[in-house]
Order: structure tokens, then C-alpha cells, then sequence
């Protein structure tokens, strides 16, 4: 089922998470339902709060056959996460958020992290990401703590385009 998206200024973008703590067949169907709707809006991360859920989780992937493999990502549920290690090395690559249709800028961002998670079962997992896995990562976690890329972002630093259609609330 694909679930509306919350645009800015809806303050569930910027309302503290509360931290999962079941993981059953319930999370599993939201996870699945975040990633048709992030699929659907052609997004490669999506995190709870942008459907509505002020629950600490985000998903990612991005699997493009023709993609670099450093900047791919499988599809991920990243479950409690906490960014352990931001190298000291960053980029500067231009950004977009389904929760600010249209808008893109530049943000700065260590080049490497190391993310420590749950999975869907709770196991505790670690991942080092670089190139856009990293960026799409520290986005999404940001989400789970009140913040928006276009935070970063003046305005006169910020280009648009048409936003693709997909349900939003
Ligand atoms: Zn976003």
C-alpha cells in the first residue's frame, strides 16, 4: 500500500522519535509499505516520520544497474540507528527531500560514516558507507532528529524542479 507523504511545514517533520522496540510482523508490513511508497515517488530513502510515524527508523536503496558500486545501497531497514564514525573528508553534492517537493541545494557531508543498526529482527548490525550510500544515510538520520536538508541550505542557494506526483498529505 503506498501511504502519503508529510510535506514541510508539518510539524511531524520535526517531532522527537521514540525508539522500536517491537519487532514483529507489524514493523515488517510498515517497512514494506515505506518502501512501495518510496519506490512510487522515485525516492532512495525514506524515513518513519515522512509517513507520519515519529518512530526511529529510516529505509534506503539504491540498486541502478548502471550506478557506481560505492554509491550503491541494497535495500536497507535501518532500525535505531546511530552514526558511529563521520570521516574528517567531505562533499559538497546537491540534495532533495520527498517531504520538499521541487527543491534541491547543496549540503556538505563527511564523505564516510559508519552506521550501527537493528535489523527487522533486532540483531544488532554495522555498515560503512561512502559516495551517495553515506549521503542518503546521514539525510534520513537527520529526519529521525527534527532536521530537513533545506536546513542547511539558504534560500539563495536553492534550485527547483518539477517534483514527480505522489500522494502526499
Ligand atoms: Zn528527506
Amino acid at each position: 500500500m503506498i501511504l502519503p507523504i508529510y510535506i514541510e511545514p508539518n510539524p511531524i517533520l520535526r517531532s522527537p522519535v521514540t525508539p522500536v522496540t517491537e519487532f514483529g510482523d507489524a514493523l515488517a508490513k510498515l517497512t514494506t509499505e515505506m518502501r512501495e511508497t518510496m519506490h512510487n515517488a522515485d525516492g532512495i530513502g525514506l524515513a518513519a516520520p515522512q509517513i507520519g510515524q515519529s518512530i526511529n527508523l529510516f529505509i534506503a536503496e539504491f540498486d541502478s544497474q548502471d550506478a557506481d558500486p560505492d554509491d550503491k545501497i541494497p535495500f536497507t531497514v535501518f532500525i535505531n540507528p546511530e552514526i558511529t564514525w563521520r570521516s574528517p573528508q567531505k562533499t559538497i553534492f546537491d540534495e532533495a527531500c520527498l517531504s520538499i517537493p521541487g527543491v534541491m541545494g547543496p549540503v556538505k557531508r563527511p564523505k564516510k560514516i559508519v552506521i550501527r543498526y537493528q535489523d527487522l529482527s533486532g540483531v544488532k548490525r554495522e555498515k560503512s558507507l561512502e559516495g551517495l550510500a553515506a549521503r542518503v544515510a546521514q539525510h534520513e538520520f537527520d529526519h529521525l532528529k527534527g532536521v530537513l536538508f533545506t536546513d542547511y541550505v539558504p534560500e539563495e542557494r536553492r534550485s527547483y524542479r518539477k517534483a514527480p506526483e505522489y500522494p502526499r498529505i
